[in-house]
């Protein structure tokens, strides 16, 4: 007997958008803080590119104004690349609480503005406020990475950490929030955590690996 069988299903077409190959010698970071530019430094360090920071080329930090972690990713790096002629890359990054609507978010710094320079303690105590009277205490760290080319050319990649807010805050690792955040899955929080153990888990590592694998890898995006 002859089975009918459906036809065959039409390949999806997997031809999703490839992003563009780095091939150039030397990378501007668009980041004033010389902490963020060694990681990138050190991530770089593999593929025989050359950091410049930003500061170096004689650029100015950009103001904020963007609406979205993207956006301002975008905007720095765009700012960097055309100020500088070569290829820039700029990340944003911040804590979006789910019960307080994403916030702190893209003013994740704000909230630790004391008028006499940051504190994350007071940071972390305007979270604590806020969520008082809530039961959904789970947040997310999310990092975007936009590297900007000369031409206008600009891909974008994103990195998030899922986790649970904990109070009081616990361990003496990190900056920022880490003391409040525990990642789902572990009974720590990212203070409490060895900054190598963090390192493999944060959303800063996923949006790195996302642009290394889309970037200067072969795979696609
Ligand atoms: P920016 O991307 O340097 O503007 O960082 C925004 C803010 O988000 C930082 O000042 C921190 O408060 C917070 N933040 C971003 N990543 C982390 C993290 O891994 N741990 C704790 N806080 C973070």
């Amino acid at each position: 007997m002859c089975r009918i069988g459906f036809p065959p299903r039409p390949r999806r077409a997997i031809y999703a958008a490839m992003a563009r190959k780095f091939t150039e010698a030397k990378l501007v970071i668009a980041s004033h803080n010389a902490g963020k530019v060694r990681e990138i430094a050190d991530l770089m360090a593999p593929f025989g590119v050359a950091v410049v920071p930003a500061a170096e080329c004689g650029l100015p930090e950009p103001e904020e104004t963007g609406a979205t972690f993207a956006e301002n990713a975008a905007l720095k790096a765009r700012e960097a690349a055309d100020g500088s002629g070569l290829p820039a890359l700029a990340d944003d990054s911040g804590l979006a609480v789910h019960a307080l609507g994403g916030e702190p978010g893209i003013h994740s710094a704000r909230w630790a503005e004391t008028g006499n320079g940051r504190d994350f303690r007071v940071a972390m105590e305007k979270v604590e406020t806020a969520l008082r009277g809530k039961t959904d205490r789970s947040a997310h760290f999310v990092c975007v990475l936009a590297l900007a080319w000369p031409d206008g050319h600009i891909e974008t990649f994103e990195g998030r950490v899922d986790g649970t807010l904990v109070w009081p805050p616990r361990g003496g690792h990190g900056f920022g929030y880490d003391p409040v955040f525990r990642p789902d899955g572990y009974d720590i929080t990212f203070g409490e955590m060895a900054p190598a153990a963090k390192l493999e888990i944060t959303h800063r590592a996923v949006a790195f690996a996302r642009l290394v694998a889309a970037c200067f890898g072969d795979g696609p995006r």
